[in-house]
């Protein structure tokens, strides 16, 4: 029998992926909380399982004697030496198309909670010894939503859900992205526009790229400048693609008018991490600022689908069939 690890996030007994290796591997769930948690774990593991609460490092990848294939439980691969891996003969694959969905609404969700100031009032309400005015003013200044113009950066899946939804809700959609193939933005009835255009133009600015070299900070203190003061943030991608020191301060200064932040470059965060702390803060009035602790992709249905997908890649490698979502081709090829 093989043996199968799940680094992190999975708690045993695994029984999704249990069930569908049963015939050639057992399944052993780590539950690291930290990268250096794995060190020795790893070495006669046969195929590995990660998640995104770990780097699977160069150090580590080393390790590896029995390895045959990495899984990231996930779409974005960041947390892999994709080069190495590849080198050393090994595919990475991913699972792109699990919580597209999700990952849409969650986008969506937080939009509308900036432009309605849900959270906003209730931050003030929960503390407050009296409840009054009970009114418009707890709210800051509402834009109606359909007279918005939603600013997608990055229009491959989630974007591309997360635009369908917004043109459901009347916006107007404008979207940034190098690569996308020309005319897509016909089929999603979109308008293509260049970076700045983007920034000046949107009132909510939607994050939605791989992280990259090119996308790591795309958005800093100079992005931050041109977008309009009445404009939102929202970054359901990767925390690094928004340099959130940059942010904090944008934010407190009141230079944009919110943000709504699913993703950070630590996690989980340190509690001197700048946005933290502006999110901490009890200052009136108060930051529109919302953060949740990576959950955009989740839901029963989604995760059951990932542990069920990265089973099956696990699978078509231990039985010497081709794996289907590798994502380290180009240094692969290179054998
Ligand atoms: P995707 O590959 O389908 O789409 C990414 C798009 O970004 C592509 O169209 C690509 O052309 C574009 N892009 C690449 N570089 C760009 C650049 N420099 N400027 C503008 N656009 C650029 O990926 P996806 O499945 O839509 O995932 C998008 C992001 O969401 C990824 O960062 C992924 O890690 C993240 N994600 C987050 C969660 C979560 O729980 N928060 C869950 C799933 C995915």
């Amino acid at each position: 029998m093989y043996r199968v690890v799940i680094t992190d996030c999975i708690e045993p007994p695994a029984v999704v992926e249990g069930n569908a290796l049963s015939d050639i591997a057992t399944v052993e769930c780590l539950e690291a909380k930290s990268t250096e948690a794995l060190r020795g774990k790893l070495v006669d593991a046969n195929a590995i399982i990660l998640y995104h609460e770990v780097d699977l490092t160069s150090e580590l990848i080393r390790e590896l004697k029995q390895c045959q294939v990495i899984v990231r439980g996930g779409v974005g691969y960041d947390n892999v030496d994709l080069k190495l891996a590849g080198k050393l003969g090994l595919p990475v694959c991913n699972v792109p198309d699990y919580g597209i969905d999700e990952v849409a609404d969650h986008a969506i969700g937080m939009m509308l909670n900036c432009l309605r100031g849900f959270t906003l009032a209730e931050r003030r309400f929960r503390k407050a010894t009296t409840l009054l005015p009970w009114d418009r003013h707890d709210v800051g200044k509402v834009l109606r939503t359909g007279d918005c113009t939603l600013g997608i950066i990055g229009c491959g899946r989630i974007g591309a859900a997360a635009a369908l939804r917004a043109k459901a809700l009347k916006m107007r959609v404008i979207v940034y992205d190098p690569y996308l193939r020309p005319g897509i933005e016909k089929v999603y009835g979109v308008e293509r526009v260049g970076f700045e255009y983007l920034l000046k133009e949107s009132d909510v600015v939607s994050m939605h790229t791989p992280l990259t070299e090119e996308t790591h900070h795309m958005i800093g203190a100079e992005a931050l400048a041109q977008m309009k003061p009445t404009a939102y943030l929202i970054n359901t991608a990767r925390g690094v693609v928004v340099d959130t020191s940059a942010l904090a301060e944008a934010l407190r200064e009141r230079r944009i008018a919110g943000a709504g932040i699913d993703v950070l470059p630590n996690e989980p965060p340190s509690l001197d991490d700048p946005l933290i702390q502006l999110w901490q803060a009890d200052l009136d009035p108060p930051i529109n600022l919302t953060i949740t602790p990576h959950t955009a992709y989740y839901s029963e249905a989604a995760l059951m689908e990932i542990r069920e997908k990265s089973s099956a890649e696990v699978a078509r490698v231990l039985r010497g069939e081709q794996p289907w979502n590798v994502v380290n081709g180009e240094w692969l090829k290179r054998e």
